[in-house]
């Protein structure tokens, strides 16, 4: 039984030229109670496997939460194999809008104790208490409300480069700060506010807003499926589309562009600019926002020491790592003293609680 990838990404990306063929960029999730999860593991990496489907999916006994990409071509009969699962039969697929064939290029099915690492603790709400989940139009008509309170459940780096107007973009590193803040900040206002939220795919928000009905907020509500499904129904009923710049994805893409605006700038110049790139020294690999010609100037990287240090022979590289343990800079998305540039989103929250 092959349980696991043979191939190195860079042959996977060699196959998929070879292939010539389109891929769609998928991405769902489901809660759902799984007994054994390494079991459905394996189930869904030789159903998937044969299907030439990449991606990285988490499994755990919570559900299952999945980014993935698979040939058009085999779109049918991947659809199908879903169905077959009770709990996966008409799950909501949400279809990224830009397309690249190398947003995956490897299968990782992973067995996890949650499908996002929220930091929560389960047992001490109501999971199943939701949110009013409400589709793009009603997201539209509510986000206007004077008595509406927006709030952006993703991290930092993911707002920094596209959010909904009007959304409050808390500073954060982790999914379990932002619910802190947001809670603090708006506990005046539990029952007069209509507290609606989103995130990438809709999956963060399904817990968060069980959490703050728990914690006393009378009217809570949610985009459904997130971003991604807002902007396709956007397109396709032609409404308003009401966000702002790029949308942040956790694949090779990075982003996708939803709206013109360029609403971040180069963390090294200040120009505007919106795109995410790792600093290329491997020892350190921030992400940060570098303009076309900061790229160009650096090299790809996030400082002149980082540029040294990537110059010299991959052998010196290594040899200077060895002993440093790992770079703290890899966990540090988005956020390093050294650069000027990078927006301060508190006073974006200072600004909301003066105007409240
Ligand atoms: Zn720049
Ligand atoms: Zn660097």
């Amino acid at each position: 039984m092959q349980l696991y990838n043979n191939l190195s990404a860079k042959e996977r990306a060699e196959l998929i030229d070879q292939a010539g063929k389109e891929r769609l960029t998928i991405s769902f999730y489901k809660y759902a109670k799984i007994g054994n999860p390494e079991l459905f593991r394996n189930h869904m990496f030789l159903a998937w496997d044969k299907l030439d489907v990449l991606g990285r999916i988490y499994v755990a006994f919570e559900g299952i939460n999945a980014q993935l990409s698979v040939p058009a071509d085999n779109f049918n009969a991947f659809k199908e194999h879903l169905d077959t699962i009770s709990f996966l039969e008409n799950v909501r697929l949400n279809i990224a809008v830009e397309h690249d064939n190398y947003a995956f290029l490897k299968l990782k099915v992973k067995v996890r104790e949650k499908i996002v690492a929220d930091g929560l603790n389960d047992d001490t709400f109501d999971v199943r208490d939701k949110g009013v989940h409400v589709d793009a139009e009603k997201f539209n008509e509510l986000i206007e409300d004077p008595n509406t309170v927006l709030v952006d459940m993703r991290n930092h780096y993911e707002s920094e480069i596209g959010h909904f107007k009007n959304a409050i973009t808390p500073d954060v590193d982790t999914f379990r700060e932002s619910l802190d803040l947001i809670e603090e900040d708006l506990r005046a206002h539990k029952e007069d506010k209509k507290l609606v939220m989103y995130c990438t795919g809709g999956i963060r928000c399904e817990k968060a807003s069980a959490y703050y009905k728990h914690k006393g907020f009378k009217q809570v509500y949610q985009l459904e499926g997130g971003i991604i499904n807002y902007v396709r129904q956007i397109e396709e009923k032609g409404l308003e589309n009401k966000f702002l710049g790029k949308n942040f994805v956790f694949d090779q893409r990075r982003s996708e562009r939803i709206s013109d605006h360029v609403i971040a700038q180069c963390h090294q110049c200040g120009e505007p600019a919106d795109m995410h790139t790792n600093c290329a020294n491997e020892a350190c690999h921030l992400l940060f926002i570098q303009c076309d010609s900061c790229k160009e100037k650096m090299e790809n990287c996030c400082s002149t020491t980082c540029m040294e240090i990537n110059r010299l022979p991959h052998e010196e590289q290594k040899a200077l790592r060895k002993g440093q343990g790992n770079s703290n800079d890899i966990f540090k998305k988005g956020r390093a003293d050294h650069l000027p540039y990078k927006k301060d989103l508190r006073n974006i929250f200072d600004t909301l609680s003066k105007t409240q």
